[in-house]
């Protein structure tokens, strides 16, 4: 069954030093949840958040460190995994999913790739079909969330167009929020300082140097690319070292500054500008 398969809610483990940049997007979502959920008697409406962007630039870390920040459970569902061929078991799961949330309150639901979950039923032909229900079930539970403080939902997609337009109606996923690449080198720097937070970092490294050596546009996931390797490249030359002059393991592997030109070299970043001009 399919309520197996949903991780228990629990509180993330993401702080929002581990969130580079990004920081008028984490006001404006923790404002939210805070109103939606601390201070729902003085809140005007219920509203849900739509974060929507390009694959990699930090929607889903956005959503833990927010729930993290406010110790609240996190509830991490994608959209396909609902589906299922068996009829009537895609809306049950839909309901599995928010009662799984309701006995874990304080809780967010972080619905990943909502666009595959609430296709614009004008487009996928399939009236009365699968997708309509699915859609009419979430449509419900949406709606039954405003009496309820304890619960709030985060959808993300990299497809907003895509998506049924009864979920973006006020009360439901009703502000839409654009994550997108750091174009900047003062957002790559950001988010590279937040990458590196636990990195040994050798004296001969200086971030903004490393940053100026970056092409523009790169996602967060991009940057995190870029530090994996460059650790790699570290740990590799580390285990050479001490093969050839059997010299003594040190506590933690040193990220030079070489290592860093190398992974940038091999970077080929994630979103095209054709796939930027969608957005
Ligand atoms: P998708 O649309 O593919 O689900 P996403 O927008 O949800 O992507 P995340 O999963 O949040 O992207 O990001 C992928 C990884 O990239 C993160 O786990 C993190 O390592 C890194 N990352 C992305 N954005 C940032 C950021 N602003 N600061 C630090 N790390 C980031």
């Amino acid at each position: 069954a399919y309520s197996e398969a949903i991780d228990a809610p629990k509180i993330p483990k993401v702080s929002w030093e581990d969130v580079g940049g990004l920081s008028d997007l984490k006001e404006e979502i923790m404002r939210t949840v805070i109103c939606c959920m601390v201070m729902m008697p003085l809140c005007f409406s219920f509203s849900g958040i739509l974060l929507y962007g390009p694959p990699g630039t930090g929607k889903t870390l956005l959503a833990k460190a927010v729930a993290t920040e406010c110790s609240l459970n996190f509830l991490s569902v994608k959209g396909p995994e609902l589906l299922n061929m068996y009829v009537g078991q895609s809306e049950e799961n839909v309901r599995e999913v928010f009662n799984r949330a309701r006995a874990a309150v304080p809780c967010i639901i972080f619905f990943d790739e909502l666009d595959s979950l609430a296709p614009n039923r004008g487009r996928s032909g399939d009236s009365g079909g699968v997708m309509d229900r699915v859609i009419s079930q979430l449509l419900a539970e949406l709606d039954g969330l405003q009496k309820s403080s304890q619960l709030f939902v985060i959808g993300a997609t990299n497809r907003p167009d895509l998506i049924d337009p009864a979920l973006l109606r006020p009360g439901r996923f009703d502000k839409l929020l654009y994550v997108g690449v750091a174009e900047d080198k003062e957002s790559q720097l950001s988010i590279m300082k937040a990458l590196t937070r636990r990195f040994q970092l050798r004296s001969d490294v200086n971030l903004e140097d490393v940053v100026s050596l970056l092409p523009a546009k790169l996602t967060g996931a991009d940057l995190y690319s870029v530090c994996s390797h460059a650790w790699l490249i570290a740990l590799r030359t580390l285990i050479n070292k001490l093969t050839h002059d059997g010299s003594s393991v040190p506590s933690a592997v040193e990220v030079g500054v070489e290592d860093f030109r190398e992974a940038i070299i091999n970077l080929t970043p994630s979103v095209s500008k054709e796939d930027l001009a969608y957005f």
